[in-house]
């Protein structure tokens, strides 16, 4: 254990630091959690959910994997989702990218990489559907960007297009469905302006009426 000692030590520094300042916390955090956003985001190790975004344990509900997606036969992801509308009642879901993606750089690319490749198929997937736009992008890593900005966008429609976040919009859950994205270089998160708030907002193909059964 002697190569784990370093963070033992870390973390009963943070856990006496914590009960210091509030002696009850993690008492209280162990009755339940009660957080109000499900941010999914990148699994990459600078963009840690809780420290971006100033937030205690109990006040952020995460998932991530490599590059922030959304798709819709990834049990894992639907299964967070699942939990964090239907019984923690989390009113906003953020989806939350990064410029200079390792997963998004990879996907723009030819190389192998192994088992993940499947796993990036759905950025390439992207970039051919938004490919005019892209192309017109000369230099590469402004395109590359503008593909981690897409990317963000298109994984925002797919939480909307889930059973779950409809249902939940149907029974008249405050539930808003946001994309962000984060920049290494200075710290900061930025709005992509594609929040979703209901059904109407989606292409009528993708809507579900609840109850309705087959034909
Ligand atoms: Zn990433």
């Amino acid at each position: 254990m002697a190569e784990l000692a370093k963070l033992f030590e870390n973390n009963r520094r943070w856990a006496e630091a914590n009960l210091a300042a509030d002696p009850q916390f993690f008492e209280r955090l162990s009755e339940q959690q009660s957080p109000k956003y499900l941010w999914i985001g990148c699994s990459d190790s600078r963009v840690p959910a809780n420290h971006i975004l100033g937030l205690k344990p109990g006040e952020v509900f995460v998932h991530r994997n490599v590059a922030n997606l959304v798709v819709h036969t990834d049990m894992s992801c639907l299964s967070v989702l699942q939990f964090a509308v239907e019984v923690l009642k989390v009113e906003h879901v953020i989806v939350c990218g990064h410029y200079g993606c390792g997963g998004v750089d990879a996907a723009c690319g030819t190389r192998q990489y192994g088992l993940i490749d499947n796993w990036l198929r759905n950025i390439k997937d992207i970039y051919v559907r938004h490919r005019d736009e892209l192309e017109q992008i000369a230099d590469m890593k402004q395109r590359r960007d503008r593909l981690c900005e897409l990317n963000v966008v298109e994984q925002v429609k797919h939480v909307c297009q889930t059973t779950i976040v409809q249902n939940a919009w149907t029974s008249g859950q405050p539930l808003s469905v946001h994309g962000l994205i984060y920049g290494l270089h200075d710290g900061l998160l930025r709005d992509l302006a594609v929040r979703i708030s209901g059904a109407k907002q989606l292409e009528e193909v993708y809507r579900f009426k609840m109850g309705e059964a087959a034909e």
